[in-house]
């Protein structure tokens, strides 16, 4: 008789997954090669289900079945930018929505994948903060978006996903219990490397922390987007809870940790944070923890009327941080054709299906 919970394959780490399956295999007097068999399946031929596993036996398949699971996300959309980015929604078994996107530049496909349904935060110039917060994402589910995004540049001819950002929908940090795993699992089962790995965070203090104690050199971006306190919490309402003086400790100890490299998310909104002035207080924080500093134009949402930063602006911002000693990048908007920025493909799916049910209001 099935158990009333099979165990997601996809949710264990390779610790768990060896034990799991080399129990299951025990008690049914099957070889030792059979984990193996399974093993390399979910990590490298990336099989979609129990079935496809075809060198088990048909028995074997069904008796994993009965105790186990591959929770596997179904694509409900997938929009293709002129600029080569690619955006996925994928519709989880609970009927959940999420998104990934990958986005190819000139030597790497980068992934970034959602870690909650949502989000609770509510950062006043993010899609999905306004959206609001459904659930927490498995590791499993987490973990899927990659291998499903694997076959679909294996299937299109689009090359290897060469690195991973946990920048999509959701605040990494606050899913510690299952985004910690889903990078065990990254990096140990799929061989993604831990420095090709970067998670993002608006700055939940004890999830830098407990980062920081890792053995792995995985990178954190901070979205700090504005170096005073003040500022900062008009634009990300955890600063009330981790003020920017508490958050750069936990940074010095993430950066104390040796080799793990620390970047900054500075969003320029036109008017509101690309002032000038506040360029070297940027690089003052900057420069104690050694932190790069990506300056994005700001992604209009259809919540705010807040437009991105002028190019020159943007440019002379970076000067000053460039001549107070912070290296500084200008990042260029992708996939803006196609409702690129966190939480907007969702949001706008979600209208259309309430549209869709006929109970929308507008
Ligand atoms: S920016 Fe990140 S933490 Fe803030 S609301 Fe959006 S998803 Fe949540």
């Amino acid at each position: 008789m099935p158990p009333t919970q099979a165990t997601d394959l996809l949710s264990l780490t390779p610790d768990e997954l060896d034990l799991a399956l080399k129990e299951h295999f025990e008690a049914r007097g099957q070889p030792a090669y059979r984990s193996a068999q399974v093993r390399r399946w979910i990590y490298e031929g990336l099989a979609p289900s129990i079935e496809q596993m075809t060198d088990l036996p048909v028995g074997e398949r069904e008796a994993l079945h009965d105790r186990f699971a591959m929770v596997e996300a179904e694509a409900a959309q997938v929009a293709l930018s002129e600029d080569g980015t690619v955006k996925h929604l994928w519709r989880l078994a609970d009927g959940e929505l999420i998104e990934s996107v990958l986005i190819p530049s000139r030597k790497r496909m980068t992934l970034c994948i959602s870690s909650q349904a949502g989000c609770a935060i509510g950062c006043t110039f993010c899609a999905t903060g306004w959206g609001g917060f459904d659930r927490q994402l498995t590791a499993g589910e987490i973990v899927c978006q990659y291998r499903a995004s694997r076959r679909w540049v294996e299937k299109n001819e689009r090359g290897p996903i060469t690195n991973i950002v946990y920048m999509g929908m959701g605040e990494p940090l606050a899913n510690r219990k299952s985004v910690f795993p889903s990078l065990t699992i990254l990096n140990q089962g799929y061989g993604v490397g831990a420095r090709r790995i970067t998670v993002s965070t608006v700055g939940m203090v004890p999830g830098i922390l407990e980062l920081a104690e890792r053995p792995e050199q995985f990178r954190l971006a901070l979205s700090l987007h504005a170096p005073e306190t003040e500022l900062r919490g008009s634009l990300i309402p955890l600063e009330k809870r981790h003020p920017l003086p508490e958050l750069l400790e936990a940074l010095k100890k993430f950066d104390d940790g040796g080799g793990k490299r620390i970047t900054f998310e500075y969003t320029m909104i036109g008017g509101i944070n690309d002032d000038l002035a506040l360029a070297p207080k940027l690089a003052k924080i900057a420069n104690q923890v050694r932190a790069f500093v990506n300056l994005i134009p700001f992604n209009p949402i259809p919540y705010q009327d807040w437009l991105p930063s002028p190019p020159e602006q943007i440019r002379a911002f970076a000067a000053v941080l460039e001549a107070a000693g912070v290296s500084a990048a200008v990042r260029e908007t992708r996939g803006r054709d196609i409702d690129a920025a966190c939480g907007q493909l969702r949001g706008h799916t979600l209208v259309q299906l309430e549209k869709g049910r006929g109970s929308a209001t507008t």
